[in-house]
């Protein structure tokens, strides 16, 4: 998601386009004004003019049923629309929900109903707190609040579908940022209706706090076979990559073994038999390199993200993991021999020696590039 003022279309269009770089498969712009909603368009054409292909979330909150009617433009150029059933206006909210819905069916657009325990339906919360109150073995009130989350989802989407938006054009979300609450609420979500779910825990946080609660609860879920999008919501530094949240995805579906994005490089921890800093500075040198050459690789060497890359401090492990890897290195350990076996699709190819060991691997890597992920171009396929 962008965190541009969507009214400067240039600069949303300018983040859109580097999520897009960065492998966002779509991405939600914030729809919350007029000035927004009319420049949901330009945004697109200037996506166009710049050759970026990437689907266009509206993210509306309050008062989406104005603008959509309002901007007739932006309500086409969208591919999907988001509504938060909490956020759509007090007494008239079912009215507000319609209406969108309306404009949804109408341009034949899904519409995901994104539920945010920051922002719960109030009425239905205290409705729903209130019964349970009077019941006679009352629950926790997490739970109800959990369960109030699920009825404003399931009765939105019901609402929904009424309204003559097609079952198939309906996806649910209903974020939490607590990761066992948030996969309390994603299974119960899963086991109660058969709508694509689109897993994010919500306000992860920053850095590696961030990044460790949004794999945490992914994991779990998409290991049970639970969520069809996801998204990674990092709090960026001032003036931090955006795109930082698109490589944390990606990360986490490679990681899973559900998609690839990028060549792994599997490396040791490094221990007391790794006393210099040569072992980590030759793991990161690879991985940048293999990270550099993504943009061209991606389309130029088809295949070449499912590559494994094992670059190990010693002989303890690293020839055993070499041999796991497509290709791998295994340095010197301290009081170890000077030299560094290498490993091609799990046989030993050859031994490095002396102090270009880094560059001779990559040029081994590049090599092994080459033939192993030809480019359909080169060679006809
Ligand atoms: S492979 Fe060697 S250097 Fe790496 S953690 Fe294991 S023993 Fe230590």
């Amino acid at each position: 998601m962008t965190n541009t003022d969507t009214a400067d279309a240039a600069g949303t269009a300018a983040q859109v386009a580097a999520l897009a770089a960065a492998g966002s498969q779509l991405v939600r712009i914030t729809v919350n004004n007029d000035e927004a909603a009319a420049a949901v368009p330009e945004i697109a054409t200037r996506l166009a003019d710049l050759g970026v292909v990437v689907p266009l979330v509206g993210d509306f909150h309050y008062n989406g049923h104005l603008l959509l009617a309002k901007y007739p433009a932006c309500a086409q150029t969208l591919a999907k629309y988001r509504i938060n059933p909490g956020n759509v206006g007090g007494k008239r909210r079912d009215e507000h929900f319609r209406t969108i819905v309306q404009i949804a069916v109408e341009c034949g657009k899904p519409v995901r109903i994104g539920v945010n325990w920051g922002s719960l339906d109030q009425d239905l919360l205290t409705e729903m707190m209130d019964e349970n109150a009077a019941a006679g073995s009352p629950r926790t009130a997490k739970d109800v609040y959990i369960e109030a989350m699920l009825a404003s989802a399931l009765r939105s989407a019901e609402m929904a579908e009424a309204v003559g938006l097609r079952h198939d054009q309906i996806l649910i979300s209903a974020k939490v940022s607590h990761v066992p609450d948030l996969v309390e609420v994603y299974g119960r979500l899963a086991a109660r209706c058969d709508y694509p779910l689109h897993l994010g825990p919500t306000e992860a946080g920053m850095g590696m706090k961030g990044q460790v609660a949004s794999a945490a609860a992914l994991a779990i879920l998409l290991a049970q076979g639970i969520g069809d999008t996801i998204r990674v919501s990092l709090t960026p530094k001032p003036d931090g990559d955006r795109s930082e949240e698109v490589l944390v995805a990606q990360q986490i579906l490679q990681s899973l073994g559900l998609r690839s994005f990028a060549p792994q490089v599997t490396a040791c921890p490094g221990c007391g038999r790794t006393t210099s800093t040569f072992f980590q500075h030759m793991a990161q040198d690879i991985q940048t390199y293999l990270r550099e050459q993504m943009p061209l690789w991606k389309t130029t060497r088809p295949g070449v993200e499912t590559m494994n890359v094992a670059v190990m401090g010693c002989v303890v492990n690293g020839p055993g993991e070499s041999k796991h890897a497509n290709l791998g290195i295994s340095l010197p350990g301290t009081f170890e021999d000077p030299k560094a076996p290498v490993y091609m699709d799990g046989k030993l190819l050859t031994t490095l020696k002396g102090d270009r060991i880094v560059q001779e691997f990559l040029v081994i890597l590049e090599d092994y590039v080459a033939r192993t992920y030809p480019s359909g171009a080169l060679t006809g396929a």
